[in-house]
């Protein structure tokens, strides 16, 4: 198939690309490296020994956009650009609207443009807020408490809304949970700019001796330890969920919301262990006051991906740590380091 990958140089679109080009598929990127470097394209060609169209540009940019997918003709979009920190959403509002929802708005536009009726959209566990019950499914009330979950839940609106007018488009809404991990190889990872917002890349800084002490958020939780428990999917189950979505839409219509994640929680503190065990480092914390915002637990129920997607995440917390050591020990400054 021939697919336009949104955000394709950065973290999930990364390995997003490596499991569509091992797939034979012919794909263009469409990245303005806001978040990320150039260099996780030239990996991903040395990875998987293959080539693929880039086009350098804001996804704001509809003239350009719509050019470039009329000339490609996507049979589909898949749609990971944007801006994803909650904090700084909090901050500067206005720009995460524009770059999330008018940048999806450009990109449906261009889509009619080039008659591609089929997309898949990266949202988020943000979007359901606070829980009224666990494991999260999608029948959960959508009612995010922060500006970055609320462009997601717009954008799933505003996609269900275009996809209404054509019996002929379709939409997969896949909610994230907590993607840790890295590509095998250990040549693609997550690659944050400055200090990590994300418990596993803060984790990976202390043990390669980049900072000292990592911060637990709350130890007085009421989980099993006191810290707050997360559903962390490893990169690649969640790379694959988007080529077993790929193949759902193919013969199916209409739109569909599926959770993305493991169905198990891991408290910080799991977390911190596994992470020395893989690294053989031991990893210093404090404890710190909650971080606001934060819920004490996140844990997905992924059934309906797993009987209708036939998908399922099955690499482990260890394996998620192991990878994120190898990625970590060869590339310790990131991609530029
Ligand atoms: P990322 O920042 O690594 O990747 C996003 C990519 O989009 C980057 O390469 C960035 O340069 C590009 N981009 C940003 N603004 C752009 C614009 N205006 N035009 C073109 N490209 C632009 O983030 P990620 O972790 O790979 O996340 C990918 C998607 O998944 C995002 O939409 C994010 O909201 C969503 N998501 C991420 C997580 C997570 O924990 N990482 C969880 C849930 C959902
Ligand atoms: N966390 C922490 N210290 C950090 C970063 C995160 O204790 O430096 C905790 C956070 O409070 C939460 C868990 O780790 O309980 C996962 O946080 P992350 O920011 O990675 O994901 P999210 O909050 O989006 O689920």
């Amino acid at each position: 198939m021939r697919v336009c990958l949104t955000g394709g140089a950065g973290y999930i679109g990364s390995h997003i690309l490596v499991g569509l080009l091992e797939d034979g598929h012919d794909v263009l990127v469409v990245d303005n490296f806001a978040n990320s470097s150039p260099k996780s394209l030239d990996q991903v060609r040395i990875i998987t020994r293959s080539s693929f169209e880039v086009l350098d540009q804001d996804i704001c940019n509809s003239g350009v956009l719509s050019e470039a997918l009329s000339s490609f003709r996507p049979d589909i979009v898949i749609h990971c650009a944007g801006l994803k920190a909650v904090g700084e959403s909090q901050e500067q509002p206005l720009r995460y609207y524009r770059t999330n929802v008018e940048g999806s708005i450009s990109l449906l536009e261009a889509m009619d443009q080039a008659g591609c009726q089929r997309i898949i959209f990266s949202s988020s566990a943000t979007v359901y807020g606070t829980p009224r019950y666990l494991p999260y499914d999608e029948a959960h009330p959508v009612a995010p408490v922060n500006v970055y979950g609320r462009t997601k839940a717009m954008i799933e609106d505003i996609i269900t809304d275009w996809a209404a007018t054509d019996p002929g488009r379709s939409a997969a809404l896949l909610r994230y949970f907590n993607p840790v991990g890295a590509h095998e190889s250990g040549e693609i990872g997550e690659d944050p700019k400055g200090i990590p917002n994300n418990l596993v890349p803060y984790i990976a800084d202390v043990a390669t001796g980049m900072r000292t002490e990592l911060s637990i958020f709350g130890n007085d939780y009421d989980t099993r330890d006191g810290t707050g428990v997360r559903d962390y999917i490893h990169i690649t189950d969640l790379a694959d969920g988007h080529i077993a979505a790929m193949a759902f839409l193919e013969g199916n219509q209409g739109v569909e919301t599926f959770n993305l994640g493991a169905g198990e929680g891991s408290s910080v503190l799991e977390v911190v262990k596994a992470f020395s065990r893989a690294s053989n480092q031991s990893i210093s914390y404090v404890i710190k006051p909650r971080r606001d915002g934060d819920v004490s637990e996140s844990v997905a129920n992924s059934s309906k991906a797993n009987d209708v997607l036939a998908w399922k995440a099955d690499r482990t917390l260890e394996a998620m740590c192991a990878d994120v050591w190898r990625w970590r020990s060869r590339y310790p400054r990131g991609f530029d380091g």
